[in-house]
């Protein structure tokens, strides 16, 4: 069984908001337990988490081992004050603040350093990417400074452009990277920075009402041509649905996000092949600084 690279654990795939609620005060540990029940029941063992605001990824951090499972955590997300990034995580406004939280983030435990370079997708716009790209010098800058500390850098970036700049930067993670083009297949392919596509989400609003099925369903499509140019091509990959994002249920996202990876790319042995390889550099890499 795969593991799940991309996870909130803070959320319920229900209603981020509501969800976020419930940890305000303090983190509702009932929920956690419920999370790691659900993927104790799937049979997933590993699972990375994105981090959140409210010390929730903190908290499961200390329970995980009860449930055989092993997780890994950023305890909060990094992100720049005024864009995307306050739902899982915490602000910076100059690299003084951006290196402090980090060292808090390793005093806390973390496994690794989860940083915030673009907004998220508009599901009702083919192509629209909410909020401003983080400038390419800044992603430099945090992840020397991460790396410096040893730890690996799992990179919320979106966009052809910024994942051009995450990949040059040395991020060790790409997550989502929706609509890259054939450019960034090939600097993935030449890098050690692995792609986590989160497919799942776009795919599974469809039919929710919520957003036009037409471009969700040109969303996914892109999607899996990308997971299958990126096997083709060698590039790292792994399997992360983002789960705790509405519609993406803790457990059954990874079956879902294997379902997106299988449907894109049907040679069912390289897909085996790509993904036991991509989840084992995840694994080794993204794990407690020394
Ligand atoms: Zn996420």
């Amino acid at each position: 069984m795969f593991g799940e690279c991309h996870a909130h654990l803070a959320m319920d795939g229900i209603n981020y908001k509501q969800a976020m609620m419930r940890h305000v005060k303090s983190p509702d540990v009932r929920h956690i337990r419920t999370c790691f029940e659900a993927y104790q029941a799937k049979g997933v063992t590993f699972v990375r988490d994105g981090g959140d605001a409210y010390g929730v990824s903190h908290c499961a951090s200390h329970i995980a081992s009860e449930y055989g499972i092993d997780y890994r955590t950023p305890i909060f997300a990094i992100h720049e004050q005024g864009n995307y990034g306050s739902i899982v995580g915490r602000p910076f406004t100059s690299m003084r603040e951006y290196a402090a939280l980090v060292d808090e983030a390793d005093a806390l435990g973390a496994d690794f350093i989860k940083i915030m370079t673009t907004g998220i997708m508009d599901f009702n716009e083919y192509g629209r990417i909410t909020h401003h790209n983080l400038p390419a010098p800044t992603i430099r800058e945090m992840v020397h400074i991460a790396h410096e500390k040893g730890f690996a850098v799992m990179s919320h970036t979106n966009g052809k452009r910024a994942v051009l700049d995450a990949i040059e930067a040395g991020v060790d993670s790409v997550e989502h990277g929706n609509y890259i083009d054939d450019e960034c297949i090939a600097a993935l392919a030449e890098s050690r920075t692995c792609y986590v596509p989160t497919a799942t989400v776009a795919r599974n609003l469809i039919g929710c009402g919520q957003f036009p099925d037409e471009v969700l369903k040109r969303i996914v499509d892109t999607s899996y041509e990308n997971i299958a140019k990126a096997i083709d091509a060698g590039c790292l990959v792994a399997l992360g649905s983002d789960a705790g994002a509405v519609g993406v249920p803790h457990g059954q996202g990874i079956l879902d996000e294997y379902a997106c990876f299988a449907a894109a790319m049907p040679n069912r042995e390289r897909l085996e092949e790509a993904l036991t390889q991509g989840e084992a550099f995840i694994r080794t890499t993204f794990s407690r600084a020394l």
